[in-house]
């Protein structure tokens, strides 16, 4: 007998033992690894905590609120075949990421997307890349047609997303910190969630000052419920540095837990990097934003993801 068949079987047996669940998937080996039970009248919040919850156990996975009553087992295995779609996602990105910076502009700008990558997922992956590893490799040619997409009409809600996140990023690019300010003024009303955590990062990286956008990244921190955000918000501020403000060092101090050795550590290198002189920093040798290959790891081991280092000497 096929051995998904007796775990999805297994699974399926858990599942219904609830009343109400968050199943979550491994994308590396493609089965169920948890599932979290829930009350049939669990709250909002009490669903959002379990996808918190979820955030914390890695990212190479997926998850879904399941109803016991009629989940089957061939809705399982159609999840299943969801998961390996995702990852064989996985590998063309990566892929990506070697792929000369021409040929990626080109894919984003024409949205030539081939099975199992779609626009939705490949735009977004697209732009990442070329922003955490590229920019440097991005000729004028190349930004004024990646802004005149931008700019250009979206059809439906996630293509203004992808437009948003892009619009964002450029300004970024072209280190222009009032525009900026611009995009985030413009878009703060409706913004897209997804495209929040760009902003922030985008906010870091141009080491933006700005009290009300400080704010809200100390905001992110201490009223958040999911883990991402809040550490996309962390590493933001450190890279912001003293004009984040002691405000920004306590919201860390009283918010973000010790839950990993890295957390522990980052979380020092940040509050260092915020209640420390600007001049005591340079730019770190071994990566553009913090990440690095991502075939490695996300965060750059050098600077922990800040792309700052302190100064040695
Ligand atoms: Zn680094």
């Amino acid at each position: 007998m096929d051995g998904n068949i007796v775990k999805n079987q297994k699974a399926l047996q858990i599942i219904k033992e609830t009343e109400f669940c968050y199943v979550v998937w491994s994308l590396d080996s493609n089965e169920v690894i948890k599932v979290i039970p829930l009350s049939k009248n669990s709250t909002i919040e009490e669903r959002i905590l379990a996808l918190a919850a979820d955030s914390e156990s890695g990212s190479h996975i997926m998850g879904r609120f399941i109803d016991p009553a009629s989940i089957t087992l061939a809705d399982l295995e159609a999840e299943q075949a969801e998961t390996r779609k995702i990852d064989k996602r996985r590998t063309i990105f990566l892929s990506w990421a070697h792929q000369p910076v021409d040929s990626l502009v080109k894919t984003l700008i024409c949205q030539e997307f081939r099975e199992p990558m779609d626009s939705f997922h490949g735009s977004d992956y697209i732009i990442e890349i070329l922003y955490d590893f590229h920019s440097e490799q991005l000729t004028a040619t190349h930004i004024d047609a990646l802004a005149e997409f931008a700019r250009s009409p979206a059809a439906d809600q996630f293509m203004m997303s992808v437009r948003q996140k892009l619009e964002c990023y450029l300004t970024a690019i072209r280190g222009d910190a009032l525009a900026f300010m611009e995009v985030w003024r413009h878009h703060h009303e409706h913004i897209v969630i997804s495209v929040w955590e760009d902003m922030m990062k985008a906010a870091g990286d141009l080491r933006i000052s700005d009290p009300e956008i400080i704010a809200e990244l100390i905001s992110a921190i201490s009223r958040g419920v999911f883990f991402n955000p809040k550490v996309v918000a962390m590493t933001a501020l450190g890279k912001i540095g003293q004009p984040a403000g002691e405000a920004a060092a306590l919201a860390i101090e009283q918010n973000i837990y010790d839950s990993s050795e890295y957390l522990k550590e980052f979380r020092h290198r940040v509050i260092d990097r915020i209640r420390s002189r600007d001049d005591t920093w340079v730019k770190c040798p071994k990566c553009l934003r913090g990440v690095v290959n991502p075939e490695e790891s996300h965060s750059c081991l050098t600077c922990l993801g800040l792309a700052l280092v302190r100064k040695s000497g």
